[in-house]
């Protein structure tokens, strides 16, 4: 009798068994990152904000190909939780290893499913089905990090909220938007519509209010493409709102609901940052390692060099760190029927930190090399750093999570 995927013996000692399905969808992601993403991504790269968006660009025909590999809500929800977590997590490391402003653009555009789907809003799932591309737009001009971090666990005490850069208000059945999301919203400039987190203005103070926004109504207007350092296939853009009216049965979560629905969708993207950013690190050690043994100085390969050999393992115990924390996050936000933001955030730290630490030192293997643009280490140091803000910057979301464990009969 075979032995079971988990006891078969390691090549390395850090393999997690697979089930079945696992490995023909790790199989399916793993080469669509490299027929697909990678290569897309190199050449969207080097293109203008402008012609990444451009009608029949590699970033729509990339979404389009994504699509064809049936990794939806549906598919998911068909298998058992624990595999389908596990899975969840491949995909992203999968992804990311591709490119992670194309892994970026993919996730950001199925999170207003995946939390309709998990706060089990049918009514929204079918107004907004998963062929449309989603954005999440939470930061704005005013208040980046603060609006990411609503229960003011890292605020400032003596912050003044007043003025927020968009405000809703209520008008019979209809709730009115007038205002603006920062420029950094991820397919911010391409989306269908928006899974939109503001400020609601009911007369009763500081409240929220997160409500589906088809972004084809009146009123609504884009801003220009951003131009970034990292990232460069993933479209950002302000998204305006000028008197736009949207029906009250879109609401996902009103005031009551609004600080739960921020802590969930951060719990969601968060996790999912996790997962990318060990594909980032991956391939960034994958490239140092494959270089170590082409390259020869004096004759030698410069793998022979002892402090080369130290600086990978470094490289490659930092990730598989990440990668266990990841996996383990996504397992308990899916399977414990609760969810746990510190988890998330430890995550999103490690597995970005991880990335910017392995892209760094492996562009310090390739010497020279590293630093020109005929090789993928200056890329994936710029798409990393970027995920160090993205999502929450890292220090923020620290003291979030640090504020997540107090005692608060201690304070
Ligand atoms: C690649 C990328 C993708 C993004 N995608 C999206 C998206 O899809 N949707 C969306 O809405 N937004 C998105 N963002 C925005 C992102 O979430 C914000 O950039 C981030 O939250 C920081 O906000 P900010 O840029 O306004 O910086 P600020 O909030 O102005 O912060 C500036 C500096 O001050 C520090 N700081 C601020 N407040 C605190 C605090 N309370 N405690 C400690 N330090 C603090 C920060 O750490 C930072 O170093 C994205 C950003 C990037 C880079």
């Amino acid at each position: 009798m075979a032995a079971p995927a988990y006891l078969e013996l390691p090549s390395t000692g850090f393999e997690q068994g697979v089930t079945d399905i696992q490995r023909d969808i790790l199989q399916l992601s793993r080469q669509f990152a490299a027929d697909v993403m990678r290569p897309n991504g190199a050449i969207l790269d080097r293109m203008t904000p402008e012609e990444v968006i451009g009608e029949g660009s590699l970033y729509w025909t990339t979404l389009l190909r994504y699509k064809e590999l049936g990794f939806n809500v549906a598919a998911f929800a068909a298998i058992p939780l624990a595999e389908a977590a596990d899975a969840k997590a491949m995909i992203y490391e999968e992804l990311g290893w591709g490119d992670s402003g194309l892994a970026i653009a993919i996730g950001a555009g199925a999170l207003p499913h995946t939390m309709a789907a998990r706060w089990g809003r049918l009514d929204l799932l079918e107004a907004f089905p998963d062929t449309m591309l989603g954005c999440w737009g939470i930061t704005e001009p005013v208040a980046g990090s603060d609006m990411l971090d609503w229960t003011r666990e890292a605020g400032h005490p003596q912050a003044d909220y007043s003025r927020p850069s968009l405000v809703a208000t209520l008008k019979g059945d209809q709730v009115i938007l007038n205002g603006q999301k920062a420029a950094w919203v991820s397919n911010g400039t391409t989306a269908q519509f928006c899974t939109l987190f503001t400020t609601f203005d009911r007369g009763q103070g500081r409240e929220g209010v997160n409500i589906y926004v088809p972004l084809d109504l009146p009123g609504i207007s884009r801003g220009k493409p951003l131009d970034k350092m990292g990232q460069r296939a993933l479209p950002q853009g302000e998204i305006f709102f000028d008197n736009v009216a949207v029906p009250t049965r879109l609401i996902a979560a009103g005031p009551e609901r609004y600080a739960d629905a921020v802590y969930d969708i951060l719990c969601e993207a968060n996790a999912g940052m996790g997962a990318c950013f060990v594909g980032v690190a991956r391939a960034a050690y994958e490239h140092a390692l494959a270089y170590a043994h082409e390259r020869k100085q004096g004759g030698v390969p410069i793998i022979r060099h002892q402090n080369v050999r130290y600086r990978l393992f470094h490289m490659l115990r930092k990730i598989e760190a990440a990668r266990a924390l990841a996996r383990r996050v996504f397992r308990f936000n899916d399977l414990s029927g609760t969810r746990a933001l510190q988890a998330s955030i430890a995550s999103k730290i490690t597995g970005t930190q991880t990335a910017f630490e392995v892209a760094n030192e492996a562009l310090q293997m390739f010497g020279g090399n590293g630093m020109t643009c005929a090789y993928p280490l200056e890329k994936l140091l710029r798409d990393a750093r970027a995920s160090l803000i993205e999502d929450g910057c890292n220090e923020m979301l620290a003291i979030k999570g640090g504020s997540l464990l107090v005692d608060t009969s201690l304070l």
